[in-house]
């Protein structure tokens, strides 16, 4: 699983779907770019969750707020104040650890071990301390169980400190008072704090959804697996708002409805699970995760939680504004106006580029006899393969490379494609499986006598003859949302 892993990064580097960002100047760490395939996929990506929750849900409408606001929502938002990792440096290798990470390594350690019941003492000390956050026990826990620095080996650790995970910046001319502004963690305070705007611009009626998708920014301090954890990334956010009381029925809804958008995209279910969290953060009444399967453990993809009243209320509370919706139907006056309670659905569209790299990437053993064959092969799901086709003259000479031309321009507003006349067939068909591109289309003498072109499927590899003029129906009923 290490090796498949190591594999599907090299491949994503290798054609263009991921770099290491900044890479000629070493790279900086846990941030990354995506190239012109990749660009491509996650664009798609965007789309089907656009089109799932904004397009087919006519009570959910889709906004694009700001990445700067007002450092106040941050401290309403419970940020400031709580938005940490505790961590712990070792003095002689000046490396920095999360404390609670160091420990859970360890229990996991036990557990390999067979020490189940010091695996499980060590678990619930743990767990107390951070719920009390009380960070000297966790020191004390550290140094009680003999943990080690890993590049050191040496006990020799500092305090547990706070660490804030939001990233600061000066906002306007660097004179004195200038303001601290943050970048966003996350993308819903956009659009709680848009709530009334929307609500009253779209005359929307409760029960009703705000979704959004752009950049969020947490200073993690360790970040590993690839794009699984970033410093810079991009959240495909929902905000549900509902009448107090029917939380439990939209959970479940929600919960329903985004795993079934998971699935919908042809994935094993046995790859997914939810985890439902016994422990919910204070402001939350239901809180579960869709879990995938990655080559190094179940992952979370998706959070979708029952957050009641906490942020409209808080934001009611620090900006002074009124933040409620006004029921005319209701007929006990008492509860014609409130404070809406949140279905919040919240995924890492990072996290699910690399889930659907994943699933689609595999190495195919082709061979016959003595013959020595093999492929790479994207098999994305055909709506959001980032090239839906390539047209490729057989030749680069008799008029064909016009006649591929030709068939291009008139598919090309309709569908991303690409042109391709360099090398053999075989060798550009195989750089398109190693894309995922769902089919390759041969323009060759024939063509040029009775309109007719060969098709090939990129998972069957099976080739057919059609006319021209049919392409554009093939094409568009295969990779259709
Ligand atoms: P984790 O426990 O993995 O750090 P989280 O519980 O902090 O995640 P949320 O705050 O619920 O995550 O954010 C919602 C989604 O945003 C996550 O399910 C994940 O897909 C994505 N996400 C969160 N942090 C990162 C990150 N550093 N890099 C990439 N995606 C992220």
């Amino acid at each position: 699983n290490d090796e498949l892993f190591k594999n599907v990064i090299a491949h994503a580097k290798e054609y263009g779907f991921v770099f290491q960002s900044s890479e000629i100047y070493d790279g900086l760490s846990a941030v990354y770019d995506y190239g012109q395939y990749g660009a491509e996929l996650k664009n798609n990506i965007k789309t089907y969750w656009w089109k799932a929750m904004v397009q087919l849900n006519e009570n959910i409408v889709g906004i694009d707020s700001a990445i700067f606001m007002h450092p106040k929502i941050w401290e309403a938002s419970g940020h400031v104040a709580g938005f940490n990792d505790p961590m712990i440096d070792n003095k002689d290798s000046k490396k920095r650890y999360r404390a609670d990470q160091l420990l859970e390594d360890k229990i996991a350690k036990y557990e390999k071990d067979g020490k189940t019941a010091k695996a499980e003492a060590l678990q619930t000390a743990m767990d107390d301390a951070l719920k009390a956050e009380d960070f000297s026990r966790l020191k004390e826990l550290i140094e009680e169980h003999e943990i080690a620095d890993p590049v050191s080996g040496t006990r020799n650790w500092t305090e547990v400190r706070q660490f804030n995970l939001m990233f600061s910046t000066q906002f306007g001319a660097m004179a004195e008072g200038s303001d601290e502004v943050y970048l966003r963690p996350e993308t819903a305070q956009g659009i709680f704090v848009n709530f009334l705007n929307v609500q009253k611009s779209g005359r929307m009626k409760i029960p009703f959804g705000i979704a959004q998708i752009g950049k969020a920014f947490r200073n993690e301090v360790i970040a590993r697996q690839f794009i699984l954890r970033m410093r810079e990334f991009e959240q495909m956010e929902m905000q549900f708002f509902i009448k107090p009381g029917t939380e439990m029925e939209w959970f479940a809804h929600w919960k329903e409805a985004r795993l079934k958008w998971h699935l919908a995209l042809g994935t094993s279910t046995e790859k997914y699970r939810f985890h439902d969290h016994t422990k919910l953060a204070h402001y939350a009444n239901a809180a579960t995760d869709i879990e995938f399967e990655f080559p190094f453990g179940f992952k979370e993809v998706e959070g979708i939680h029952s957050r009641t009243d906490f942020d409209l209320s808080q934001h009611e509370k620090y900006s002074g504004k009124k933040l409620r919706f006004f029921d005319p139907q209701e007929t006990d006056k008492e509860k014609q106006s409130y404070v809406p309670y949140v279905i919040e659905t919240s995924i890492g569209l990072d996290r699910m580029f690399l889930l659907t790299l994943i699933n689609a990437y595999e190495e195919q053993d082709l061979s016959e006899g003595d013959k020595k064959d093999s492929r790479v092969v994207l098999k994305f799901p055909p709506a959001l393969a980032p090239i839906k086709a390539t047209i490729l003259p057989l030749t680069k000479k008799d008029g064909l490379p016009e006649k591929a031309r030709d068939i291009m321009d008139k598919l090309k507003l309709d569908f991303n494609l690409q042109y391709d006349e360099k090398d053999s067939i075989g060798k550009r068909y195989r750089r398109q499986d190693a894309i995922g591109t769902p089919f390759c289309i041969t323009v060759d003498h024939q063509t040029l006598e009775d309109n007719t072109v060969t098709i090939r499927e990129r998972d069957t590899m099976i080739q057919e003859r059609v006319n021209a003029d049919d392409l554009e129906k093939i094409i568009g009923d295969l990779v259709s949302w």
